[in-house]
């Protein structure tokens, strides 16, 4: 959560951070080069599924880069922060060798900052807000790197602890899904004595951490990591078990359970429902993701199918459209493409995740849009693209792409992979009774409180939001186990 300014000035004035300040003079600090993150060669990682890109900073990276922050008295990162993380206080930690108070200050307001560092879309929020960025021009303070050094450190450190949890409370509270917004819920309450269940439908714990962000991207063994801190905290998880179907919120609550957390997350995807989408060679980035990350289909020894083509198309700009481009690299692709309506600038990927899909040769075949599916037999042959130009901002305040009358071309595919957005999961709103949903399949919680309009059943992350941010998932799952003590404390 949040703080106020009053809050981090007074945390700068801690006499260590006073004598870091002192230690060097602002314009020696200003004068120091970004540190790049050094990555795997393009050549060699796009021939793998388990290749992380970034090789993470060394010690003394971290030590050069924590230098460049110059601890402002109006930290201007922490308010492009969603969950308002003390950023200069974990980079001056690292910078005072203490990497793992960095981690620990991190831990203060992110359930799982070894997957944060490496997936926030850091240019848009804290580093987009630095000062740096914001008054210098100049590249602004790695923090994301630097958030991911820290939690890295932490977890291969030998003084690593398990948090203390109070003493039992004897109150059941149950967890709809295992995503980042579930698991930090589950965290936060068991740690306050709450007697915790996550029920999961897959047979894996993790949510999109697993299923959809790739190893290359995010290693899984990173989500067990935390997945195991919390079963050591007393956390039980169940796999394979669809709440509303293989029990219902009702049978739950008859069996003991007392409150509620859904963070079943969105995971329908959406077509474009245009002209040969059903035929032989056209799936969702969801489906394909799944069964490459969760099901190994990439894998030789792996018995679940997945389809391999030569000329690959994701349609799509998101970080799931990249992550299937990416895949799709890997699983052998001669041509593997992004189909795009809107201009580079507008991608709504990670800058970083951009730039490496290019550097794996991904070709951005922009400004065009699928009106078509062509096929011989059932089997996908073409896609037929109509050619796109900017109009006027939309609602979003991006310019709109219009169609170039007459404009369309053939683009011969043997796979389309659709990337345009998912939906919410419809198995809670529509088996729990009373539960208030909006037009777009979402459930309505109240801002502070976290609860929807079914007493004692809080939600948060894509269930609520749509599709949106780890961080985000994370930051509601706090605010929601916030919610619920305080309300059962005023019970008691
Ligand atoms: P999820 O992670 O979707 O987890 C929901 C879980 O609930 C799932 O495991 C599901 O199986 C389970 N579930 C559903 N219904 C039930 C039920 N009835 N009973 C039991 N279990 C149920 N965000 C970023 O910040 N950065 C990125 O780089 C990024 N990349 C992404 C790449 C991909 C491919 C995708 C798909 C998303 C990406 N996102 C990214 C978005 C981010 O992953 C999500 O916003 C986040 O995971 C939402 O968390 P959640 O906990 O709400 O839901
Ligand atoms: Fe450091 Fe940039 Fe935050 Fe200032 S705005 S405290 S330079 S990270």
């Amino acid at each position: 959560m949040k703080q106020s300014l009053s809050y981090y000035k007074e945390q700068r004035n801690q006499e260590w951070r006073v004598a870091l300040q002192k230690s060097m003079k602002a314009k020696d600090r200003m004068a120091l080069e970004r540190v790049k993150m050094p990555e795997v060669a393009p050549e060699v990682r796009s021939k793998s599924q388990t290749i992380e890109v970034n090789k993470g900073l060394t010690d003394e990276m971290a030590f050069q880069e924590s230098k460049r922050c110059m601890d402002c008295a109006n930290p201007t990162c922490v308010d492009g922060c969603p969950v308002g993380i003390n950023i200069p206080k974990f980079i001056k930690y690292i910078e005072n060798g203490e990497p793992l108070k960095a981690a620990a200050t991190l831990k203060e307001s992110s359930a799982l900052p070894a997957a944060c560092g490496r997936v926030c879309p850091q240019e848009k929020q804290c580093e987009a807000n630095c000062f740096y960025t914001v008054k210098l021009k100049k590249p602004a303070v790695a923090i994301g790197n630097l958030e991911r050094y820290a939690a890295d450190f932490a977890n291969k450190s030998s003084e690593k602890s398990i948090p203390e949890v109070a003493p039992p409370n004897g109150i059941k509270v149950a967890v709809v899904g295992s995503g980042p917004s579930g698991l930090a819920f589950a965290g936060d309450v068991v740690k306050l004595g709450y007697d915790v269940t996550v029920f999961e439908a897959l047979h894996e714990i993790g949510g999109v951490l697993k299923y959809g962000i790739p190893e290359f991207r995010l290693p899984n063994s990173l989500v067990d990591i935390e997945i195991e801190n919390l079963r050591q905290m007393g956390v039980k998880f169940k796999t394979n078990f669809i709440v509303g179907q293989t029990q219902t919120v009702e049978q739950l609550r008859k069996e003991g359970f007392k409150a509620f957390y859904v963070a079943s997350g969105a995971g329908l995807p959406r077509f474009m429902n245009i002209p040969g989408e059903n035929v032989n060679g056209v799936l969702s980035a969801n489906e394909y993701l799944t069964r490459v990350n969760l099901m190994f289909a990439g894998s030789e020894e792996a018995d679940t199918p997945v389809m391999k083509g030569k000329n690959v198309a994701v349609i799509g700009g998101g970080n799931t459209a990249m992550d299937a481009v990416r895949t799709a690299i890997r699983m052998g692709a001669e041509k593997a493409m992004i189909i795009y309506r809107r201009s580079i600038d507008q991608l709504p990927a990670r800058a970083e995740e951009v730039h490496h899909a290019e550097q794996e040769g991904v070709i951005f075949n922009l400004l065009k849009n699928p009106v078509e599916f062509l096929h011989e037999n059932g089997k996908l042959t073409a896609a037929k693209v109509q050619h796109m130009e900017l109009g006027e901002p939309d609602a979003s305040g991006r310019r709109r792409p219009i169609p170039i009358e007459g404009k369309t071309e053939i683009i011969p595919l043997d796979i389309a992979i659709i990337a345009i957005g998912v939906s919410p999961n419809p198995i809670i709103p529509k088996s729990v009774e009373g539960l208030e949903i909006s037009k777009w399949g979402t459930i309505i919680v109240g801002d502070e409180s976290r609860e929807s309009s079914v007493e004692n059943l809080y939600a948060g992350g894509d269930i609520v939001r749509g599709g949106a941010t780890v961080i985000l998932a994370m930051g509601d799952g706090r605010d929601a186990a916030a919610a619920l003590h305080k309300k059962f404390q005023e019970k008691a």
